[in-house]
């Protein structure tokens, strides 16, 4: 099917290591805009709870902080943005983190007469990652991520957005798989900016400021480059 050009949905994608905030961010962005948050991450963590087979295969390398293959990967994400709620645009956070995925990503695009509005990349020092991501938590209910340092729930132990006191950590937000998963990104996924550079749909936001202040800059660039 070919979307019409003053209409088609945009596609926005989150480019940073892990820590740098893109989960954060996409939901900033999904509720100010009307877009959608697709989260590879959240797409196979499901696929893991649920047991199916690509969740089988993709476990232990998630544990282990790797990259799960490009094949599990594509056909999780095609799968996911064909359904309805993504018509009027989406917000790929964590996806792609190869080559291999940015191609497929652009073959999947060009077959729906679809672009890419831009390719944002979250500017962070690795350094400060680790801490990043050892402290945060994930709302059981709605998603809403939390920080132990720098998003706490306000009340302690409750989520401010759904009410649910069931806060989850991550199996592999822990600090011996964050160097793995920096190298991963560095070796595999950085090279996308170049990419994306020579596409002309690169941005850059410096994502070492404050979560609002980060908003703020990601907003002013998305009012940029939406049709
Ligand atoms: P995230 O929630 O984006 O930090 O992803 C958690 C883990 O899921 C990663 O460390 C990878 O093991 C896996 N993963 C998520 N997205 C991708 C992707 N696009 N390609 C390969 N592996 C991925």
């Amino acid at each position: 099917m070919s979307v019409d050009v003053m209409t088609r949905p945009a596609v926005l994608i989150l480019l940073g290591p892990p820590g740098a905030g893109k989960g954060t961010q996409a939901r900033m962005l999904q509720d100010k805009f009307g877009l959608v948050q697709l989260s590879t991450g959240d797409l196979l963590r499901a696929a893991v709870a649920a047991g199916t087979p690509a969740g089988k295969q993709a476990k232990a390398v998630m544990e282990a902080g790797g990259l799960v293959s490009d094949d599990i990967v594509i056909a999780i994400l095609n799968d996911r943005i064909a359904e309805q709620d993504c018509r009027n645009g989406v917000i790929l956070d964590g996806f792609p983190r190869t080559t291999v995925q940015a191609k497929a990503l652009d073959e999947l695009l060009a077959s729906t007469g679809q672009r890419i509005n831009a390719a944002i990349s979250l500017q962070v020092d690795d350094s400060a990652m680790v801490e990043r991501i050892s402290g945060r938590s994930t709302c059981a209910g709605c998603g809403e991520g939390y920080h132990d340092t720098f998003k706490p729930p306000k009340d302690g132990n409750s989520c401010q957005k759904c009410g649910s006191t069931e806060l989850t950590r991550r199996a592999d937000d822990t600090a011996e798989t964050v160097a793995g998963r920096l190298e991963a990104y560095h070796a595999q996924t950085a090279p996308l900016i170049s990419y994306y550079d020579a596409a002309g749909v690169l941005q850059s936001v410096d994502a070492m400021a404050e979560i609002d202040q980060v908003a703020g800059e990601m907003a002013t660039v998305v009012k940029s480059v939406m049709n």
